[in-house]
């Protein structure tokens, strides 16, 4: 694998250089030097005066080549690699009626996870307080100090300003209007702190370790209370200039007049999200055209997304309708992203993608009908595979990317030669 820019990196000097020879170690490695040499087109001494320093920074480590079968090649061969057990990172997903707090390596690999069903809505004083609480767990039990947590990273359900870390009028999180997240958990842990919307988190998480590691341009929709969609544009996260790109939900949908909170009609998360797919499986219930709705209605005196999916598992018609609908209109939209963005991935996602295959493959038949062909030539349509552990990879990796960013690893660099 060649690194993408390596003539942008040659030229580099000073501290700079370091930084561009620890990125392509922590993503294409380990490689020995003579590899760097010839991957960012540095001289033989430079790359070794900066692997010296990224080893002291303990940035990076060193590994004994392994011999192969012979036991000839490579034998003896020192390589260098990314640091990853160094130091952690906190990772937070919280959504509409839950929790979950990780604490990750440096590569946002999940080392231990406590779930919570804690309720958005029940104000940000409320549910800091059971995510330090989390934190503290996890400290606990992993004999950790604080001082190894290197960053956090948080994924929340609403629009963020993401410089700033606030939440800016999230619809479904009331009492969270500009609470200033990103201050009070740098404050209280002393390191670090990133907010973003859930939907662009999972899109990262996607990147770094799930189904698009290899795939520049991609869509994750996410279906669960609401609609969304996280963007990544050529490797990178796409927020828009305003940081709400990708805010899919309030697409206007074809032949209908519901009205949405937002104050306009038919748009795609009313008619298509959990909400709208248990008030349908309500009405089929009460109209006697499916009996197991009906049977799980006067049980629990509810219906929601999830006995539909249930329902439909027991092939039950008029769920298996339900669901297809919401399907073909979220399959409208996204041949709409298609024609305009042209992806060659889009991903589901979220809690309603759990709900069976009916809604992907409604989905993907509403696409291929509605888009260009060229714009479908390549095209995947694919389920999350880590759908319930995907935001809090995104929201490790996304911490991870601005602490080791470019800017910050030069800056690293240069404190630490100029302090000796
Ligand atoms: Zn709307």
């Amino acid at each position: 694998m060649e690194a993408k820019d390596s003539k942008k990196i040659f030229g580099w000097s000073g501290p700079a250089a370091g930084a561009a020879i620890f990125r392509i170690i922590k993503e294409i490695g380990p490689l020995s030097r003579t590899e760097i040499v010839k991957q960012t087109g540095l001289s033989k001494s430079t790359v070794s005066v900066h692997t010296k320093k990224l080893l002291e920074m303990g940035l990076i480590k060193k590994e004994k080549e392994k011999t192969d079968k012979a036991g000839s090649v490579g034998r003896n061969r020192q390589l260098l690699k990314f640091a990853k057990n160094n130091g952690y990172i906190i990772a937070i997903d919280l959504g509409a009626t839950g929790l979950n707090v990780a604490l990750c390596n440096l590569d946002a690999e999940i080392i231990e996870m406590k779930v919570s069903d804690i309720l958005v809505n029940s104000g940000p004083k409320k549910v800091m307080n059971k995510i330090d609480q989390l934190i503290k767990e996890l400290l606990e039990s992993n004999q950790l100090e604080q001082k190894k947590i290197f960053g956090i990273g948080m994924g929340v359900p609403g629009p963020v300003e993401f410089s700033k870390g606030l939440p800016v009028s999230p619809p479904i999180m009331p009492g969270w209007h500009l609470s200033p997240l990103k201050q009070i958990l740098q404050e209280k842990y002393k390191c670090p702190a990133f907010i973003d919307n859930d939907v662009n988190v999972m899109a990262v998480g996607e990147k770094h370790a799930g189904l698009a590691q290899d795939v520049s341009n991609f869509i994750f929709i996410k279906i669960g209370t609401g609609i969304g969609a996280g963007i990544i544009c050529e490797d990178k996260l796409y927020r828009g200039s305003k940081g709400c790109a990708g805010d899919i939900g309030h697409i206007g949908i074809e032949g209908e007049e519901e009205l949405c909170p937002c104050g306009n009609r038919g748009c795609l998360e009313i008619v298509a999200a959990g909400p709208a797919i248990a008030k349908k499986a309500k009405a089929a219930a009460k109209n006697r055209e499916s009996e197991i709705l009906l049977k799980i209605l006067n049980k629990k005196g509810d219906l929601t997304a999830k006995d539909v999916g249930e329902a439909v598992r027991r092939n039950d018609l008029a769920a298996i309708n339900i669901v297809k609908n919401s399907g073909q209109k979220i399959g409208q939209v996204a041949s709409r992203l298609v024609n305009f963005y042209n992806p060659s991935l889009i991903i589901i996602g979220g809690g309603v993608a759990k709900i069976g295959n009916h809604l992907i493959s409604a989905i993907k038949e509403e696409v291929l009908r509605r888009s260009t062909s060229l714009a479908v030539q390549d095209l995947r349509i694919e389920l999350s595979q880590k759908n319930d552990e995907i935001a809090v990879i995104g929201a490790a990796a996304m911490a991870v990317n601005e602490i080791y960013s470019h800017d910050n690893v030069t800056e690293m660099m240069y404190l630490d030669g100029s302090s000796k």
